[in-house]
Formats: C-alpha cells, sequence, structure tokens
C-alpha cells in the first residue's frame, strides 16, 4: 500500500518556525532562487492581499534575501490568533 505521508506538509509547524517570519500575512511562497517551497509571513500591507505576487525574505537554503513568488494565501492559518486582536 502506497502511502503519500511524505508528500504531507504541516504547514502550522513551517509557520512556526523562526525563518518563516513574525508578523504579516502566512502565505506558500516559492524561492525564486533554490525554488524551495514553504510557509512565510509576508509583509503585505495592500488592500489586498491576495493579489501580491512576491515579497523579500530571508531563506534558509540560500542563506541570504531573496525574492519569494507568493504560490497561496494561508489566511486560514492566522484567522483564530486574529481574532479580537483589533485595538
Ligand atoms: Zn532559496
Amino acid at each position: 500500500m502506497s502511502s503519500d505521508s511524505d508528500n504531507v506538509r504541516d504547514l502550522e509547524a513551517e509557520l512556526d518556525r523562526p525563518e518563516a517570519g513574525e508578523h504579516g500575512v502566512p502565505v506558500d511562497a516559492m524561492c525564486t532562487c533554490c525554488k524551495c517551497v514553504t510557509v512565510k509571513r509576508a509583509s503585505i500591507d495592500e488592500p489586498d492581499p491576495d493579489f501580491v505576487p512576491s515579497f523579500r525574505h530571508v531563506c534558509r537554503r540560500c542563506k541570504c534575501v531573496t525574492w519569494w513568488n507568493v504560490i497561496a494565501v494561508l489566511r486560514g492559518l492566522i484567522d483564530a490568533e486574529e481574532d479580537g486582536d483589533e485595538p
């Protein structure tokens, strides 16, 4: 019996990593340099965050700041923690 368990990603665990960043909207992003895909927090201030195509962030594999292309916005990952966070 085959299993897809190796391909299942723990998005919340990736978001908890320090290199994901501390502020911003969780996004699934691909490093334009090494092509790795991981969850990052993108500092998105646009009215329509779903439309932001790329942002700059550090890549642990590249060991430098590089450009990341947003694949998907993962707002669901922080919906719970942002509830009641408004002043
Ligand atoms: Zn990279």
